[in-house]
């Protein structure tokens, strides 16, 4: 089939995946351009609802490191097309399968060469995003006066985290690419199954191994905010495998809260950042707030919604995989049979455009999901208000505001395409006023 029936399917696929390409780097490049116009036009004043209660300085601070972030955007938008072309219709992909081939040959059935091209692919792009990583932490987090890090933890970093990728990752992708072969046509049921049950392990992982790799946690030592704390999580119904606090001014300037794990294993864990800004007060709103997202099902509805999704994505890879257009027209030529008389799978070249489509596609889905997650927000908001301070939420909401240099003046279709949190004016807006600022 292959070779003397390239035209109709897998050129009409070509074009319509260049297009969807030209579509989302347009579409990208003028909604950012709209934020940085946007932000720059109103970096003179200090929005009215604001006015007193955030410093100008402050203000313009928020407005340059929007800027310096949003323009530094402008190039990874770029970067990110040019490299999605350069593995697909350009031919990357397809280069670097045929040099494993000649390299690894057919040992070990294939899957040598197979686990070879995702472990290269997934090193490549890394180290072609590694200029822009550094950047961002040592010139525009060093310049806003964010970045802790130095060089030596940043290398520490990504040694340990691409150990930890090699480690969870190659014997997950042997297990798939396995699957693949010998599972039959429903392998992809069976994937997915094994990628869910992964997803899980992960969570209670994380917390429990990976997380302690980077950091240092220590349970929460200030008597009274733990008590305090304690009493939310009671009279919100809510169980906890303890209260910790992270190092996170290790890295960073930017502060944060979060729960990690699952089940009874679920912590709290703040970062010291945090601890040292808020007031007990705006601690405990903010937690509630987190619990909000519990409370309302957000965290279930979420999981469900990415289980769904999946399976639905494994579906639509187990038949993808099987159509030659889907290669050739991605400029890929499938592995075809070897001198010895074996096929050789074509699997993991599959997984590879399957994951170099899905983004491009899937991006023009994402308003929803962000419409969704801000509708979340709200209602968190709603519960911590109604569990805890409102008042002081939304004073910790202008501290958060304030110390995270975020803007307060956002392009609102910016908003509405990307924004997982609604800005600070709508927010503060469904808040009683904030407690008087300290
Ligand atoms: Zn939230």
């Amino acid at each position: 089939m292959i070779g003397h029936d390239t035209f109709s399917p897998s050129l009409a696929f070509t074009l319509v995946f260049a297009l969807a390409l030209c579509v989302q780097l347009l579409l990208k490049f003028w909604l950012a351009t709209r934020q940085l116009r946007h932000v720059a036009r109103h970096r003179a004043q200090v929005p009215p609802p604001f006015a007193g209660r955030i410093p100008l300085a402050a203000h313009q601070k928020a407005a340059d490191y929007t800027l310096a972030k949003g323009r530094q955007g402008l190039l990874e938008i770029a970067l990110g097309t040019a490299v999605a072309l350069g593995w697909t219709l350009l031919g990357g992909l397809d280069a670097l399968n045929q040099a494993l081939l000649a390299l690894v040959g057919e040992r070990g059935g294939g899957l040598l060469q197979q686990l070879a091209l995702l472990a290269a692919f997934v090193l490549i792009n890394g180290l072609i995003d590694l200029p822009l990583t550094l950047y961002q932490t040592f010139v525009i987090e060093q310049r806003f006066g964010f970045n802790r890090m130095t060089l030596s933890l940043w290398l520490a970093d990504l040694l340990k985290s691409t150990l930890v990728g090699a480690l969870l990752g190659l014997p997950l992708a042997a297990a798939v690419l396995w699957l693949m072969g010998a599972a039959g046509t429903l392998w992809w049921l069976w994937a997915w199954a094994l990628w869910m049950g992964f997803n899980l392990l992960l969570m209670v992982l994380y917390p429990m191994v990976i997380a302690p790799l980077f950091n240092k946690f220590m349970p929460l030592a200030d008597e009274a905010l733990r008590q305090r704390i304690t009493a939310l999580l009671a009279r919100c119904g809510f169980a906890a495998q303890g209260l910790f606090v992270m190092d996170g001014s290790r890295r960073s300037a930017h502060g944060n809260a979060y729960f990690t794990g699952l089940g009874a294993a679920k912590r709290v864990v703040f970062f010291d950042t945090l601890l040292q800004r808020l007031t007990p007060d705006e601690i405990e709103a903010v937690l509630a707030h987190e619990l909000g997202h519990f409370k309302r099902h957000h965290i279930g509805k979420r999981m469900v919604a990415l289980f769904a999704m999946s399976l639905a994505g494994f579906a639509l890879l187990g038949w993808l995989a099987t159509q030659p257009w889907f290669y050739a027209g991605l400029g890929v030529r499938p592995n075809f049979m070897l001198a010895s008389g074996s096929q050789m799978p074509n699997d993991a070249l599959a997984l590879l455009l399957f994951a170099l489509v899905v983004p491009v596609f899937g991006y023009f889905f994402a308003p929803l999901w962000a419409g969704l997650s801000r509708r979340h927000e709200f209602e968190a908001d709603a519960y911590a208000a109604a569990q805890a301070s409102g008042a002081a939420l939304a004073s910790a909401l202008l501290k958060l505001h304030e110390d995270n240099a975020s803007t307060l003046t956002p392009d609102p279709l910016y908003v509405r395409f990307y924004y997982s949190h609604p800005p600070a004016v709508e927010r503060l807006a469904r808040l009683p006023a904030p407690a008087a600022i300290s």
